[in-house]
């Protein structure tokens, strides 16, 4: 069982609040940064541990700091970017329930680090746990002298705000976040410009994910050479995975990248529910390319994922057992998609639709071979042709399951209907 470090503080009683983190090492890092180091050595510290961000692309956290123009006068923010809203991701829920100072010891030494007094939460709506948590530990904090004007007694003064979400799945884009955050209508912005340089109220912003900005304390407590030799070359540190679906132990687990799906779904998860085989997985959302058990010796990182045609994602795995339906898969998260797009684009408005409607069509016995032809021209209408990134995240799951199991569509076809179900309709 590896060393936790993300979750160390989960499940000991009272893990939210001041007296329990503190009483466990909490905000040792913020002192350390505060009274030994210079803002550009934590960044320094933060780019040689190798740090990738966690929502889901992966890119290097310190790299992305240094985006941030250094001789603009006027603010400059950090958000936090807690709108957990892919289906199978609910890792940070976990952080933000159970230890919101980590989280905002984090925040506090990333904007020393940058240089920002200000900073936002923007925490999806439906976290009503996590949001009065957040709250009332943002209280504490200041309540304390950690957060507020002169942090511990530095010159270093910080505001943090926790924003509740309204409930729209394209807010976790983060120029969409961005929007809502300014009080208008979560619509993704055209990029670039990028947010690094003109982000909130037109300012130079960095947008962070909590489980990122929840490793910043121990690689400053423990060092960056510490954190890189945990995980694997490109690819370190400490990661959630939410695993979800067909295992007989769900839940969020935390190892180090670079760990094997087999050993996350059996030694960890508890195997395939009700000794049923394992058929394929999304390990990093639902908007990462569908692989199957064949694969479950890849190691669950950025660069081995990618090289097998898939991503890391959130780190989201969905699990499906040997009696699962690819298409209704295809269909159940396509349809989640075309509710969530905000109709700003044509392809995605217009096509997600489209796609729902010929999925439909081959699930209950009405579609054609060239159905499933004219669902990956549509898809390929659609990826890279979009103002943000949901567009290519939309078609990910009917186009992988027809890369990987167009034998399952074709049978739909041949034989007019879901060869899952039974006469009852229900899973065999
Ligand atoms: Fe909106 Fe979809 Fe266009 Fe993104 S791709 S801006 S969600 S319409």
């Amino acid at each position: 069982m590896a060393e936790k470090i993300l979750l160390k503080n989960v499940g000991i009683p009272g893990s939210e609040r001041l007296e329990t983190y503190r009483s466990r090492g909490g905000y040792r890092a913020l002192e350390k940064a505060l009274r030994e180091l210079k803002p550009s050595e934590v960044t320094d510290a933060v780019k040689k541990s190798g740090l990738r961000g966690r929502g889901g692309a992966g890119f290097p956290t310190g790299l992305k700091w240094s985006f941030v123009p250094k001789d603009v006068p006027g603010p400059r923010y950090l958000c936090c970017n807690a709108d957990e809203g892919e289906p199978g991701t609910f890792k940070d829920r976990v952080i933000l329930e159970n230890d919101p100072h980590m989280l905002l010891e984090g925040i506090a030494i990333s904007c020393f680090a940058l240089s920002v007094v200000e900073a936002f939460i923007y925490i999806r709506g439906e976290f009503a746990l996590g949001a009065e948590r957040l709250e009332r530990a943002v209280a504490e904090a200041e309540e304390a002298g950690l957060l507020g004007p002169n942090v511990l007694g530095s010159d270093f003064g910080l505001k943090v705000h926790v924003h509740r979400g309204a409930g729209s799945y394209i807010c976790g884009e983060e120029t969409a976040l961005l929007e809502s955050l300014e009080g208008k209508r979560g619509l993704p912005r055209l990029k670039p410009p990028f947010p690094a340089s003109v982000g909130l109220y037109g300012r130079p912003t960095v947008i962070n994910n909590v489980e990122t900005l929840s490793c910043v304390p121990s690689i400053v407590q423990n060092g960056p050479e510490w954190f890189a030799s945990i995980g694997t070359k490109g690819n370190t540190g400490p990661k959630l995975f939410a695993v979800s679906g067909h295992v007989e132990r769900p839940g969020v687990y935390e190892l180090p990248l670079g760990v094997t799906l087999r050993e996350l779904l059996f030694e960890y998860a508890g195997g395939i529910r009700g000794g049923r085989g394992l058929k394929a997985v999304m390990p990093g959302g639902s908007s990462t390319p569908v692989i199957t058990a064949e694969q479950a010796d890849v190691k669950m990182d950025f660069d081995s994922l990618a090289a097998v045609g898939s991503a890391l994602g959130s780190g989201a795995v969905i699990v499906m057992d040997d009696a699962t339906c690819m298409v209704e898969v295809a269909l159940g998260l396509t349809k989640f998609y075309r509710h969530e797009s905000c109709g700003q684009c044509t392809p995605c408005r217009e096509g997600l639709g489209w796609m729902v409607r010929l999925l439909e069509g081959i699930e209950f016995g009405r579609g054609s071979t060239a159905d499933i032809d004219l669902l990956l021209e549509i898809a390929s209408g659609i990826s890279g042709k979009t103002l943000c990134p949901m567009g290519d995240a939309a078609v990910i799951p009917a186009q992988s399951t027809i890369a990987r199991f167009r034998d399952e569509y074709e049978s739909h076809v041949r034989t007019g209907g879901c060869p899952f179900k039974s006469a009852a309709g229900k899973v065999e």
